[in-house]
């Protein structure tokens, strides 16, 4: 081990393998916008396959797969159930600016929406359009929202007649972790979208699934906000290579990230919830340590170690393909050395 800096702040900093690149570099290319990038038509095809769903489409971000996703299947006025603390509501302010869907918050705990909560509101809540889902869930450490939840809250969603997007980011991390094809989750939602950046190491881009239908109407949304694209082969490429070669070894990620979480919950101040840690995050939190969320990333960054943040109160710790066993051990020597 070297004395190069670890940087454990997101799974975005990934870089493409070599193999990506050179299926770039390779790739047979056309017009997508049209319809004639033959490297994009195969990964949108596999992706479709694998989510068992009838069509897919590839975007440029995660942001704009799930910008187009809602105004596909959310009229301006149309309420939309989310999560205050889901991705969507959090982060992507683009749909209130445009989407015109008007947002419905119902609060998860740790993740976890409940059905019984989701039908109460529901009962308030006539013009409740479209419900959105994570999974796994971002805020709350990266965690699996199981099947059988997962398929109530779609259910009591679509009995009353609201679609249900699926923000799944990091579905193949949710699939690796549980044991769940990505599939079974997909099967119950109108459309999901998961991201190939990230832990799949693509340089950019997220597909996003659903029926012909709404792919139809999610392309048209998306070309409205400048997502149409040329030869996009070159992502798609690597998108390919990312299904095919990067999805197993999230599992080396997810036990990264369980050695991590032990060797945290082990240094004076810190406290972690084992509960939590099911995938490639680690949420530590720090009540009466003495020092503050600054103070804490200042020091781990001094000793050599980047970490994220959920402000205010929550340090942030994301495992990817550039780490091994060697590397936990080693930010969890310098990260004790920088708390003590
Ligand atoms: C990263 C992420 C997105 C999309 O982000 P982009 O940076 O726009 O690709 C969406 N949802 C979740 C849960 C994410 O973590």
């Amino acid at each position: 081990m070297t004395t190069e800096t670890i940087d454990l702040r997101s799974d975005v900093k990934t870089l493409p393998t070599a193999e990506m690149l050179d299926a770039m570099r390779s790739a047979e290319l056309g017009d997508s916008k049209a319809g004639e990038d033959p490297t994009v038509l195969r990964l949108e095809a596999m992706a479709a396959e694998r989510l068992g769903t009838k069509s897919a489409l590839l975007l440029i971000s995660g942001t704009m797969a799930n910008l187009a996703a809602i105004m596909a299947l959310a009229e301006p006025g149309d309420g939309m159930v989310e999560d205050p603390e889901g991705h969507i509501c959090y982060y992507e302010k683009s749909h209130a600016r445009l989407s015109g869907v008007v947002p419905i918050p119902l609060p998860s705990r740790k993740g976890m929406m409940d059905p019984a909560e989701l039908a109460a509101l529901l009962d308030t809540r006539p013009d409740a359009k479209l419900l959105c889902l994570e999974n796994t869930h971002n805020r709350s450490g990266g965690r699996v929202v199981p099947l059988p939840l997962w398929a109530e809250l779609c259910r009591t969603a679509r009995s009353r007649g609201l679609a249900v997007h699926v923000d799944g980011a990091r579905i193949f991390n949710a699939d690796v972790a549980s044991g769940v094809h990505a599939s079974a989750f997909a099967q119950h939602a109108d459309s999901l979208t998961f991201c190939l950046s990230k832990s799949l190491g693509c340089p950019l881009g997220s597909v996003l699934c659903g029926s012909e239908a709404f792919v139809k109407k999610a392309r048209s949304a998306s070309r409205l906000l400048g997502g149409g694209m040329r030869q996009a082969g070159v992502i798609a490429a690597a998108g390919i290579v990312a299904l095919e070669s990067m999805v197993e070894r999230l599992a080396e990620d997810h036990a990264n990230a369980r050695r991590l979480a032990e060797g945290l919950a082990g240094i004076p101040g810190l406290d972690v919830d084992m509960e939590t840690v099911e995938t490639n995050m680690v949420n530590a939190t720090f009540a009466g340590s003495g020092r503050g969320l600054e103070e804490w990333i200042a020091a781990f960054a001094e000793g050599g170690v980047l970490v994220g943040a959920h402000p205010p109160d929550r340090l942030r710790f994301v495992t990817h393909r550039h780490h091994t066993q060697g590397t936990m051990d080693e930010a969890l020597r310098r990260m004790r050395r920088a708390a003590g």
